[in-house]
């Protein structure tokens, strides 16, 4: 049977259609390997007889049996469609789409749910992944519904945080947990050191490993989001805008534009001023090398999308053309505390549920706010922002603030 996809480099054009997982071309370590499907049957997409359930996009998604389909509980999320904010922008079409209601409560369930069923397909029974929180709960969850086993290495700085999110999703999960799926490694001190040990070990151990922006089983689980929001409207948004870490969310939107439609919309990659270096990159302030830039010092509460590094992705989230960066809370720490409740009063008077909007999505819209305000986002372009995560809400001074 001819399969129904194949993995081409965006650098050197090279095919692959392999059985096994792999991370990148043999031509260069940042030639990303997406997958591209041929014959799709659009009459079958969506396919109706999987409900709500994300897989009834499995047309365009990397699996050619259904029976290794592993299903995680990933559900559509509709759409808001945004009366007060529309008003406060000044712009008629602008959407919320809600992602924290997911079975772990952030959208890194999307990615699980392909990256076990596409390992599940190739053979394989463990696989290796390093995380500091919502991702590394996904997959812990992930491994035991798909009967699999998940080596999750986890940095000490983020031990504290991890252990409570872990406690929560065991508890939550109940009998169904078998704790047996997961081994936790507490491995190094840094996320980077935590990452480092995991490669090792999944070198040594000849197991896939789960990793970032290369994993393209995470990037095509994350299309799914992008996919309801193209369900819901009918066609395209002129403008997604999301809180940018690493860019997987804008990259695998733009994949699912680029499946369905064969065009991209344009992106508002949005990033806090107190650390943005995705934003001083693009403006040439300082170079944009791969892996080695660090902004050298944060000042951001939003630590969720604050990463200081220029990760390996910058390159490929410039390449797809579309990504507009910009920067929000000018003045640091003090102005997002300032803008904080403002926008958490907007997210809250269009709907969006109590405790569901994180920092990383005040963010977002700060940013669509400012790039309405800045011309860049004409009045009636529509616009579609990602609330995905529910990080850091804690902070003491924006409770002080919101009492
Ligand atoms: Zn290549």
């Amino acid at each position: 049977m001819a399969r129904k996809f194949y993995r081409k480099c965006v650098k050197c054009g090279k095919i692959y259609n392999p059985g096994t997982h792999i991370r990148n071309c043999e031509c260069d370590p940042e030639g990303l390997l997406p997958f591209v499907y041929e014959d799709v049957n659009w009459d079958n997409y969506p396919d109706p007889k999987y409900g709500d359930s994300v897989w009834r996009f499995h047309e365009i998604l990397p699996i050619e049996n259904m029976e290794y389909a592993v299903e995680l509980g990933v559900k559509k999320e509709h759409l808001i469609k945004c009366e007060v904010i529309a008003k406060e922008f000044g712009i008629q079409d602008i959407y919320i789409k809600v992602d924290s209601l997911q079975p772990t409560e952030s959208f890194k369930d999307r990615e699980a749910f392909m990256t076990f069923s596409c390992l599940k397909e190739m053979g394989y029974e463990e696989l290796v992944a390093s995380s500091t929180g919502d991702s590394g709960i996904a997959h812990c969850r992930g491994a035991s519904i798909a009967g699999m086993r998940v080596h999750m290495f986890i940095p000490q700085n983020a031990r504290t945080r991890w252990e409570e999110l872990y406690d929560r999703m065991v508890q939550m999960e109940g009998n169904r947990f078998n704790p047996d799926c997961v081994r936790l490694h507490y491995s190094g001190v840094t996320f980077d050191e935590a990452i480092a040990n995991a490669c090792e070990f999944a070198e040594g151990k000849k197991l896939p490993l789960e990793y970032w922006f290369y994993n393209q089983m995470r990037i095509e689980g994350m299309k799914t989001l992008c996919l309801e929001v193209l369900e819901d409207l009918g066609g395209m948004p002129d403008w997604y805008i999301q809180g940018l870490g690493s860019g997987t969310g804008i990259y695998s939107f733009n994949k699912g534009c680029l499946d369905v439609y064969g065009k991209s919309p344009r992106f508002g990659g949005v990033q806090p001023w107190g650390c943005a270096p995705m934003v001083l990159a693009s403006r040439g302030l300082v170079e944009g090398k791969v892996g080695n830039l660090v902004v050298d010092h944060m000042d951001t509460y939003v630590i969720g999308i604050g990463i200081p590094k220029i990760f390996e992705s910058y390159p490929h989230l410039v390449s797809i053309g579309t990504v507009w960066f910009e920067d929000v809370f000018k003045g640091g720490k003090r102005a997002e505390i300032r803008e904080f409740p403002r926008l958490l009063e907007l997210y809250r008077a269009d709907g969006v549920p109590e405790g569901k909007a994180g920092l990383e999505s005040l963010a977002a819209l700060a940013g669509a706010e400012k790039l309405i305000k800045m011309g860049k986002i004409q009045p009636e372009d529509t616009v579609v922002v990602a609330c995905t995560g529910r990080m850091r809400l804690d902070v003491p001074e924006l409770k002080a603030e919101l009492e």
